[in-house]
């Protein structure tokens, strides 16, 4: 079969990713049976995960950290609620602290800010809890997490007044394009909507990926979405890629490629999340070339 494979080179871990998991190979690098804790998974990839487990990063859940005594503990690009560092102060627990430089902008943000707050995000997701962490540890002010614009109809009365003033923060790595529409949504709700204060703050790198993922997703035949099903980012992403083209697969490991996907004279790209690592698109291709040619 003749075809050509390209590797989206603005694909692969973003900036907070290659940070968090420098410092943590760093940490590990020379110990034999070395041991790092990760409160949570580092990166959503389980291939990266697995690489990372081999050299001694555990990764561990919030309940399982309140158990722990005198160890040390990364935390990831997402950052964290106030709650976390009380812990690692009561148990004398060292902290590797790799929240994203972004994350821990936007997190000060939201402490600083007075009133209501929406957060558009995925509900449940590290950095969100992080987020609202921050919004809980202000002095009142109600904090509502949408995921989308169906979601604003499910708030209670309760927790938002729409004739007060409403400030709205998006996750960092959510769509710029839906964030407009939550946002325009939001305002035709309000009853004066200049009281809603918008905060552009989805990272510059996902917003650039964006425009130049369309762009790639429109240049190929097929395209092959290499990342974690957990990824938020790589949700997102994915979809992306399908709307521009239908022919887009997201998979997590070379097993699940599918030989009848391919024709003749197909150009191939690959490409994936913030939290895909460099290694696997790589791999992905080789797998490619040496098994459909
Ligand atoms: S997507 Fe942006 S904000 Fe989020 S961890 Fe990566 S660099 Fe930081």
């Amino acid at each position: 079969m003749e075809f050509n494979v390209e590797i989206d080179r603005y694909s692969g871990f973003c900036n907070g990713v290659v940070r968090a998991v420098k410092r943590a190979e760093e940490n590990l690098s020379g110990k034999e049976n070395g041991l790092l804790y990760s409160l949570g998974a580092i990166v959503h990839n389980n291939s990266e995960l697995e690489r990372l487990a081999k050299i001694g990063l555990r990764s561990i859940d919030s309940t399982q950290m309140q158990s722990l005594k005198n160890v040390t503990v990364l935390i990831r690009a997402h950052g964290e609620p106030p709650k976390t560092y009380q812990i690692a102060k009561e148990n004398n627990i060292k902290l590797i602290d790799c929240t994203c430089p972004v994350v821990l902008q936007l997190q000060k943000r939201i402490a600083a800010t007075q009133g209501q707050i929406i957060i558009f995000g995925k509900k449940g997701h590290a950095e969100v809890n992080g987020l609202v962490g921050m919004a809980h540890s202000r002095d009142g002010g109600n904090v509502v997490v949408i995921e989308n614009v169906a979601d604003i109809d499910k708030v209670e009365p309760s927790e938002i007044d729409y004739s007060k003033p409403i400030t709205i923060f998006s996750q960092t790595t959510k769509d710029p394009v839906e964030y407009r529409h939550v946002c325009q949504a939001i305002r035709e709700k309000m009853h004066s909507p200049e009281q809603l204060t918008i905060n552009d703050t989805i990272c510059k790198q996902v917003v650039q990926r964006h425009s130049r993922l369309i762009e790639f997703a429109k240049n190929h035949s097929i395209i092959l979405f290499v990342s974690g099903k957990e990824s938020s980012n790589g949700q997102v992403l994915y979809e992306l890629c399908r709307s521009h083209n239908s022919r887009s697969y997201q998979i997590e490991s070379l097993q699940e490629i599918k030989k009848e996907w391919f024709t003749d004279g197909d150009s191939v790209g690959i490409c994936g999340a913030t939290s895909t690592p460099q290694w696997q698109l790589e791999q992905c291709a080789t797998h490619l070339t040496q098994t459909l040619k």
